[in-house]
């Protein structure tokens, strides 16, 4: 089972031709309400790659939460460790550009209420194979979950987003790492994205660092390995790492190596950036095996 602790937000989503510079109004094309947040999009894509997941998290007594809660126990995801709190639940405000580049403001709102880990969090770890973490949850509670794990030997897997500086304990109880370029960039101090997760690797095992249209670099003793893209027009990038993170995990879960579960990554993201939003953008199981057979 992939133990997945985050956030749940629900995405206000505007599309524009062009985003707007400081102090300007622009008019929109379309708006929508998609259910998202990095730790339920996680969940909901490796769940929908055929991975068993528990989600761990908190989502606010209104509709809000209730739609997420419900879309993610219909893809399968065992929702009795999310927590109803009395803040609202989270929102995030993303506006996508006609190039389908993507700009976002997060509200933590009930994410923010998740600040210890309880019993219940940790009788769901440590009956994990793998922890998924990002940072929309408070960073005290994502360091104490980490390292919970990892005394446990349960692989730990970090999306380091958004990007903050980290504590070198979280780091090193943290066996996977998978910044894109900027947060791989901004965490090792450096620009280039291959030699900050070089950099990377002297804390933990393996860093993937991804590059958007242009795939994921995998790091691990001394050794570079492109992962790369599939070549598709991209619509929406919004959730293209966090699909790309979670099917990784439901990859490792159910047998693949890393390298294995990098290459399924890939053509799941791929699949995602083509149609527009986050967790409706999340291919299945069957739709990645066909899009690898082609
Ligand atoms: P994030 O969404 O976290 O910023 P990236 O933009 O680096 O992450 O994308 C994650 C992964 O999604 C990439 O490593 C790649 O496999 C895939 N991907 C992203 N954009 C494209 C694209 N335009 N075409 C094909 N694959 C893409």
């Amino acid at each position: 089972m992939i133990a997945v602790l985050g956030s749940a937000n629900l995405d206000l989503v505007v599309t524009v031709e062009r985003a707007p510079g400081r102090g300007e109004t622009v008019t929109g094309r379309t708006f929508a309400t998609l259910p998202g947040g990095k730790g339920a999009n996680q969940a909901l894509a490796a769940a929908r790659a055929g991975g068993d997941v528990a989600f761990l998290g908190a989502v606010g007594d209104d509709d809000f939460g209730r739609r997420i809660r419900e879309l993610l126990a219909d893809a399968g995801v065992d929702v009795s460790g999310l927590a109803v709190s009395d803040q609202p639940t989270g929102t995030a405000h993303i506006t996508v550009d006609g190039t389908g580049d993507n700009s976002i403001v997060v509200v933590p709102g009930a994410n923010g209420t998740v600040t210890a880990l309880t019993d219940a969090h940790r009788a769901t770890i440590d009956r994990a194979e793998l922890l998924l973490l990002q940072l929309e949850l408070p960073l005290d509670l994502v360091v104490e979950a980490a390292r919970y794990a990892h005394a446990r030997e349960i692989p730990v897997v970090l999306t380091p987003a958004p990007a903050v500086p980290l504590p070198e304990e979280l780091l090193e109880a943290v066996d996977i790492l998978v910044p894109n370029e900027h947060e791989a960039a901004l965490l090792a101090g450096i620009d280039d994205p291959i030699a900050a997760a070089e950099q990377l690797t002297r804390l933990c095992d393996d860093v993937v660092v991804t590059l958007g249209a242009r795939g994921a670099a995998w790091l691990s003793g001394g050794e570079t390995i492109p992962v790369p893209a599939f070549p598709v027009q991209a619509v929406d990038t919004t959730a293209a790492g966090d699909t790309f993170v979670g099917v990784m995990a439901a990859g490792l879960a159910g047998g693949l190596q890393l390298g294995g579960a990098l290459h399924r990554a890939s053509a799941a993201a791929a699949l995602s950036v083509q149609r527009p939003g986050a967790s409706s953008s999340m291919p299945d199981r069957a739709e990645i095996d066909a899009f690898l057979a082609e």
